[in-house]
């Protein structure tokens, strides 16, 4: 079978998130109250994108007439002459990700890191014919799914090559089979989220796996980055989804996994692809394991005394309740974001606490949960959890926080556009630990952030969350609000560099879900050994000889480490 499908592709705007026209304001009382407590003046926008016309890109290497003409001819070849852009618009598209350091860049008028040519190729010959152009003419490629990244993991890499490539697989969205008795279905890797879901609910089923980013990002940037969905602690992460990948490498076509439930076939090759972030290959297909679309979602939230007691509530919940009870979506909220959350919601927040102060709740830490199933099983499964909570000190405040969250899960990203427009600076980092280590990264991890935006001169709002809940721990997701600096890309370094130490030093993982990227690549040495780089390392070196995919991203260039491990021996890197 192999079914076309129409790709639902919100236009992307090239300075923010998304489609602008989907945005939804931010309420004059919760902006008052932003401005107020962050210090931020109240004065007009001034924070606002350059004209597009502004934008500055370097001139492209591939033009018809300059060094890179045969290049250029040999892309050509390979995809169509119009599959391959070198148009000002697709450069600026793809010029990097959507973290808040690339929007600024680009706000403030910066492409100058855009791919010198951006190549649309359909199906794995073409991909393949793309790499050996750029392979032959030392042409850099960087995998582009919806350019969703965080992290760097899409900016093209110019040193040591002829010019950049981005290869951006958005005419790979089909999905290719179905295999109902089993539960599996293989797609393109370029099917981006809403449109994958539509066509497995044709057929009754859905892949589960919805991350914030979902409307954009695609099914390979997925699994290069091993996302982690909304409901991934009832669906499983995308890494936990999979079955098997095709990667198109410069050294050929590869394989990687089985379709077979379970296999003691030497170490898991499957995970050596997942995860590579590609610069290993690009994943053209994937075959994903498939769940029957739910019939029922029951919704609750809980409130807790404080962050630790609900953190205690989700690890009971974990541990003690019986594991078809564990809701699909677990979301815990500390107490300056179950305050931001109550307001931004428009919930009588003042009634809500008082009735909480009742219960002796003076920062109460809300808990959304979201389950799903049969009318029946979600029924028992809400009933059995009650008592666990209630046991943790939870008082339930009924469904409504739950539902709200769920209806506006998807727009939160818009904010983003409008507050760095009204000067307040807004990123995000996550991590994740195990449950003896949760309360003291929680803490190092806020204090870190407080620390590196008073070091600018401003006081912070720092909202966290769990979403992810595990047998032996679960995730921590931080935003940070602070008024904007003269400089703004150097308060995004400073907070960050803080965060990401403190992340190391409470030994949790430097990434949860967002990848490695960029970004992340200085810590990965503390995080997997010297040694671990070197396997990684020698990976490459054997699917991508020449070095050309997405140099730069995942593995550290040599000097880039954060802590190079002195015990072990290295070899001369080759990277
Ligand atoms: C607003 C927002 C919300 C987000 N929410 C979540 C969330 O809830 N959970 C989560 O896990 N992440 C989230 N992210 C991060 C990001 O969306 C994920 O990392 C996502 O998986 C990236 O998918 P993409 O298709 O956009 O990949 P891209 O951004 O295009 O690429 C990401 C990396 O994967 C590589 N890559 C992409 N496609 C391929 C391919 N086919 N083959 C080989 N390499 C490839 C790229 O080279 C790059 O290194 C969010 C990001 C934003 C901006």
């Amino acid at each position: 079978m192999e079914t076309q499908i129409t790709r639902e592709v919100a236009p992307s705007v090239w300075h923010g998130w998304g489609d602008p026209g989907h945005a939804r304001p931010l309420g004059t009382s919760a902006l008052a109250f932003l401005k107020s407590g962050l210090g931020v003046p109240d004065v007009e926008p001034r924070h606002g994108p350059v004209g597009l016309d502004q934008v500055q890109l370097s001139p492209s290497t591939l033009t018809e007439s300059g060094p890179g003409a045969e290049a250029l001819a040999a892309l050509r070849r390979a995809c169509g002459a119009e599959h391959v852009s070198t148009e000002r618009m697709a450069r600026i598209l793809h010029a990097g990700g959507k973290s808040t350091p690339d929007l600024l860049r680009r706000r403030g008028g910066d492409a100058l890191d855009a791919p010198d040519a951006v190549v649309f190729p359909d199906g794995d010959e073409e991909v393949r014919a793309v790499l050996a152009a750029c392979a032959q003419h030392r042409l850099a490629v960087t995998p582009f799914g919806g350019g969703t990244s965080v992290v760097g993991g899409v900016e093209p890499h110019r040193e040591g090559f002829t010019g950049t490539v981005t290869l951006d697989l958005g005419r790979m969205d089909r999905l290719l089979s179905l295999d109902p008795v089993s539960r599996t279905a293989t797609f393109e890797a370029g099917i981006r989220g809403p449109a994958l879901e539509a066509a497995l609910a044709q057929h009754g089923f859905t892949l589960g796996h919805l991350p914030q980013s979902h409307q954009q990002a695609t099914l390979g940037g997925y699994l290069a980055t091993r996302s982690a969905g909304q409901a991934s602690t009832g669906y499983g992460r995308s890494d936990e989804l999979v079955s098997s990948v095709h990667l198109e490498t410069p050294a050929g076509p590869w394989d990687a996994g089985r379709d077979a439930p379970g296999t003691a076939a030497g170490p898991d090759l499957l995970h050596l692809a997942v995860g590579s972030e590609g610069v290993l290959g690009v994943i053209t297909s994937a075959t994903m394991r498939i769940a029957p679309v739910a019939e029922h979602h029951a919704h609750g939230a809980w409130s807790f005394p404080s962050f630790a007691a609900g953190v205690e509530a989700l690890r009971l919940l974990r541990h003690e309740g019986h594991p078809g009870d564990l809701p699909q979506v677990c979301r815990l909220s500390d107490a300056d974001e179950t305050f931001s959350t109550l307001r931004q919601g428009g919930w009588k927040t003042s009634a809500l606490a008082s009735y909480l102060r009742t219960r002796g709740q003076q920062t109460p830490a809300l808990a959304l949960f979201v389950w799903e199933g049969s009318a029946e099983d979600t029924r028992r499964s809400r009933r059995r959890s009650t008592r666990i909570l209630q046991s943790a000190g939870g008082v339930p405040v009924g469904p409504l926080p739950a539902k709200a969250w769920e209806h506006g899960r998807f727009s939160g990203p818009y904010l983003r556009d409008e507050l760095l427009t009204r000067g307040i600076y807004v990123e995000t980092l996550e991590t994740a630990t195990t449950w003896a280590r949760m309360d003291q990264t929680y803490r190092q991890v806020r204090e870190a952030i407080h620390g590196a935006v008073r070091d600018g001169g401003g006081t912070p709002f720092v909202l966290t969350h769990v979403s992810h809940v595990y047998p032996d721990g679960a995730s921590l997701y931080f935003t940070t609000l602070a008024g904007l600096e003269q400089d703004p890309l150097a308060q995004n370094a400073r907070i960050k560099a803080a965060a990401s130490r403190a992340i190391m030093d409470a030994g949790a993982t430097i990434t949860h879900h967002h990848a490695i990227g960029r970004d992340h690549a200085p810590y990965l040495q503390e995080e997997i050994g010297a040694l671990g780089i070197q396997v990684l390392r020698s990976v490459k070196d054997t699917l991508d000889p020449v070095g050309i995919m997405n140099p730069g991203a995942l593995i550290p260039a040599p000097s880039a480490n954060a802590n190079a491990n002195a015990n072990v021996h290295t070899t001369e890197d080759n990277a």
